[in-house]
């Protein structure tokens, strides 16, 4: 597809999305049918009926007499913010092309600076979930990048000093455009770490393309075949299209981080990259991300307090 067909995409209004997820009804209605697809099912012994304990808003099983709430077991849970808010965030993160930060999340909302933090943090997360659910194919070129330390020059590798390393891989089709991308922070470049993390992300009947940096052969034996290019000959040929747009998702990735989060401390870095990554790899179907994100948030797990309790650096 183009690239204007992206970038004059209608998405999704405002007014249709208040129309449709403005009340909270409206939502609870959406993160019923988001959660329990083809109806009611009691968490605990998987049973069909239920009452409606409508005084509390809670679900009894007509069997067991389990009560949970609609937003009990998902990234909702625990939460005082109305599903109105949520859903409105929701519309936010996904419709802005750049990223949305926290202190914005807050002023659009009307809430508190720590509750937008929490949210912001907690629909990363699902945003994560969602793209880890799927491993890229086809052809994908592989690359090691760094968050941090010293924009330019210094040591290439394990123990390069003040910078966070992580994996950036884009998935091309047949006609070389780039479908979808995956980046992902690593503890080191090591061709054991490389190999966990292709196990998970890459296809095994994928084809793989790096440069010739040591450790990203750990990504050898998990798929399909694995080519590693000597760089030096293919960046000296002026028609070159190699490694162009992992080199140019890499350098978008780190602009937009800048841009929009100003400093992103390395503990942090996963989710960021995660929600760059997730807005990518929907830019197609930029008015669907809303409804998707609702999906994946319904069957996300809750985040637990000690992970969220980090957030606080956000700029
Ligand atoms: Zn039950």
């Amino acid at each position: 597809m183009p690239k204007n067909t992206v970038q004059f995409q209608k998405g999704l209004s405002l007014k249709r999305f208040l129309d449709t997820y403005g009340a909270e009804e409206q939502c609870r209605e959406r993160l019923f049918n988001a959660r329990w697809p083809t109806g009611y099912k009691c968490p605990r012994c998987g049973h069909t009926k239920h009452y409606l304990v409508s005084t509390r808003n809670l679900y009894q099983c007509r069997n067991c007499r389990f009560q949970c709430s609609l937003t009990s077991d998902t990234i909702f849970a625990s939460s005082k913010l109305p599903l109105t808010t949520w859903f409105l965030g929701i519309f936010f993160v996904t419709q802005s092309k750049e990223g949305m930060s926290a202190l914005n999340l807050r002023r659009l909302l009307g809430i508190s600076i720590n509750a937008a933090m929490k949210m912001k943090h907690k629909l990363q997360h699902v945003m994560k979930v969602a793209d880890d659910s799927f491993a890229l194919n086809g052809l994908v070129e592989l690359d090691d990048a760094y968050w941090g330390g010293k924009r330019s020059g210094g040591k290439r590798g394990r123990g390069a000093p003040g910078k966070t390393p992580f994996l950036a891989a884009i998935a091309r089709n047949e006609k070389g455009h780039p479908i979808h991308m995956r980046m992902s922070k690593v503890n080191s470049f090591s061709s054991q770490e490389v190999r966990k993390w292709s196990l998970k992300h890459i296809h095994h009947q994928c084809v793989v393309i790096s440069d010739e940096f040591g450790p990203l052969r750990g990504v050898a034996d998990s798929v399909a075949f694995h080519g590693a290019v000597n760089t030096s000959e293919i960046y000296h040929n002026p028609d070159n299209k190699i490694f162009h747009w992992i080199n140019t998702m890499i350098g978008n990735v780190k602009r937009a981080i800048h841009g929009t989060y100003h400093a992103v401390s390395p503990k942090h870095l996963p989710r960021y990259l995660a929600e760059f990554c997730f807005r990518f790899n929907n830019r197609f179907y930029m008015g669907a991300m809303v409804g998707s994100l609702i999906r994946y948030s319904a069957v996300t797990k809750p985040m637990p307090q000690r992970i969220l309790k980090f957030a606080e650096d956000e700029g």
